[in-house]
């Protein structure tokens, strides 16, 4: 089998904002082959800075379009395809943009591989632990506490066992941040879990007075309190905060989760996505697994990359909880005609072969801008 073509389809709704909602784009990859087997990725990024990663001409041995990389070549010679990704991207790539672009045409070779096999892509990652993940609903914290009650109290009665509120108006005052907090306890009850994202809102002494303020209300975790470079933070937030501190999202590489682990985080936060694809997704896990630190997916996009969250974590022992979006943009909701329910707060992992998913066409049609 030899890929004969890779295609970059960005996507984007009639009107985006500036609120963190990554639900108003995205870059949809498809690979592919002389078999007729066609490899479905995507990439969480700017979908333009990433189109253009992915489809650049060649300017010199270093700096090479990834299509390039793997035109003419085997689909399942997925680890040798993925270095000569990276490395034919050397120059402009190592992180960001290129590596968050390398992830769609990893995520799609591994759904020709499991189509190609008649397996799910999970078993060719060893197996599952697991057959379905715990859902936690994700959504951002409404513009007031009494908008954050009356949106818990919603995914509460819609059966979702956990709830993670994120960025918003956090981080305006102490006043506020704990009211945000208080009403969102309040509304999803005693009994579920609340994860609070605080969107890189603090420096490390307030941050750590969050910790200690937000404990009384019992979240699971604590997200993203600091900048992503700030390590030294976080290995200071990490040794006294008395709830789980958790981050990941923004880091691309091998060495930036390493750099996590090392400063204490409790939770990493891969996003399949933005890593390198599901190739090192697994990896970014099994590294947290060494620690005893549990590895749980970022995914804020559509249903690709839930597809493609399910099958790495089906595959570890460290990952008890699925990030489940839910934004009602079209793009999460309808883009696949998989729409991967939530049963009793739990979401099955897919069984069919590959990533298991069929794109609906339609909704390209509707909102492809290039
Ligand atoms: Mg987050």
């Amino acid at each position: 089998m030899k890929i004969t073509d890779v295609e970059a389809i960005w996507l984007q709704l009639p009107t985006v904002d500036d609120r963190a909602d990554g639900t108003q784009d995205t870059l949809v990859v498809k690979v592919h082959t002389d078999e007729g087997i066609v490899g479905v990725g995507e990439v969480d990024s700017s979908p333009m800075a990433a189109k253009a990663i992915i489809e650049a001409p060649l300017s010199h041995r270093i700096a090479r379009g990834l299509r390039l990389c793997v035109i003419g070549e085997d689909p399942l010679d997925i680890a040798r395809l993925w270095h000569a990704m990276y490395e034919g991207s050397i120059f402009f790539g190592r992180g960001g943009a290129a590596q968050q672009a390398i992830s769609g045409i990893d995520i799609a070779l591994w759904d020709i591989a499991g189509k190609a096999l008649g397996q799910p892509v999970y078993r060719l990652l060893g197996g599952g632990f697991r057959n379905r993940l715990r859902a936690y609903a994700s959504i951002l914290f409404q513009e007031t506490p009494e908008a954050t009650y009356d949106l818990a109290r919603r995914l509460a009665d819609q059966g979702f066992t956990a709830v993670k509120f994120g960025w918003g108006p956090m981080g305006t005052s102490e006043k506020t941040d704990l009211a945000l907090v208080r009403m969102a306890r309040r509304g999803l009850g005693d009994h579920l879990d609340l994860m609070i994202d605080a969107g890189i809102c603090y420096d490390t002494a307030t941050a750590i007075r969050r910790a200690h303020q937000f404990a009384e209300y019992n979240p699971f975790w604590l997200e993203e309190p600091l900048h992503p470079d700030n390590l030294e933070g976080y290995s200071r937030l990490a040794a006294v905060s008395p709830i789980r501190i958790a981050a990941g999202e923004q880091e691309t590489t091998l060495v930036g989760f390493q750099a996590l682990l090392d400063a204490g985080l409790a939770v990493v936060q891969p996003d399949v996505a933005r890593v390198g694809g599901i190739s090192q997704a697994i990896q970014i896990g099994r590294m947290a697994m060494q620690r005893h630190r549990l590895c749980v997916n970022h995914s804020y996009k559509t249903g690709i990359s839930i597809a493609a969250s399910l099958h790495f974590l089906a595959a570890l022992p460290n990952a008890p909880l699925l990030e489940y979006c839910v934004e009602q943009s079209p793009l999460r909701q309808t883009l696949t005609r998989e729409t991967f329910p939530v049963v009793d707060g739990w979401v099955a992992v897919p069984q069919e072969p590959g990533l298991g998913i069929t794109l609906d066409e339609e909704v390209i049609a509707r909102y492809r801008v290039a």
